[in-house]
């Protein structure tokens, strides 16, 4: 029974790689840096074993890269924090790419739309933590080499996500023919309005269109324009 919980001190976890969840927020604390690697599909993700070892096919295809850092995960339930092993999505580094982040404690999400699985993590910084049972540092490879069931790894690439361009935001007059009623619905577009809009720019149909249907969903239905 010494993995039990209630034996305080003694219990020991294994740092299993932890995903930002969709349904809640995590709070972790770095224990160390970032470690990057490349991830091919090829029938499932498999991990770059570098450039040498890698089938060719696989390596000049669609890459992927995941961060993996040692976190401890702080449990409100049984008010310990465990060791993890935080997966990091490419626009998550970007975020904490500027920041030391050993002891640093961060509240993170996934941003989910609609039925889609994967969705942006977001996060925010809210202390510093120098605790030594926090803060020391742990190898996450063995547990990337265990979750890819690959010993063959290349570690240490950087995240190749180009920087984003931030661009200011123009409060100009709305385009000629789009429909602003008075009575505007203030919220925003649902998953079905949405995935019309998306339609539509597939058909490269215009806005004014999707406006009009949006807040008059009866005129579609005698319109030939949009089967
Ligand atoms: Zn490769």
């Amino acid at each position: 029974m010494a993995d039990r919980p209630s034996d305080g001190n003694a219990a020991r976890e294994a740092a299993r790689v932890l995903c930002v969840p969709a349904s809640e927020t995590i709070v972790i604390v770095f224990s160390g840096a970032i470690v990057g690697i490349l991830t091919h599909w090829v029938k499932r993700s498999r991990a770059c074993p570098g450039v040498e070892s890698c089938p060719p096919a696989a390596h000049r295809g669609n890459s992927t890269w995941y961060g993996y850092a040692p976190v401890r995960l702080y449990q409100s339930d049984r008010r310990l924090w465990v060791p993890r092993t935080l997966e990091v999505t490419e626009n998550l580094e970007e975020l904490l790419r500027s920041y030391d982040l050993a002891g640093q404690v961060w509240a993170l999400h996934r941003q989910c739309e609609g039925r889609r699985r994967s969705g942006r993590v977001e996060g925010a910084y809210l202390e510093t933590r120098t605790d030594a049972a926090l803060v020391t540092p742990f190898d996450v490879r063995p547990a990337v080499q265990r979750l890819y069931h690959q010993v063959e790894i290349a570690f240490g690439v950087k995240n190749p996500t180009p920087p984003r361009v931030m661009l200011p935001v123009a409060a100009a007059a709305a385009p000629i023919g789009w429909v602003e009623t008075a009575s505007a619905d203030p919220r925003p577009p649902t998953a079905e309005q949405l995935e019309a809009l998306r339609r539509m720019a597939g058909r490269g149909g215009n806005p004014t269109d999707v406006g009009q249907r949006r807040r008059t969903p009866q005129a579609s239905s005698n319109g030939k324009a949009h089967p």
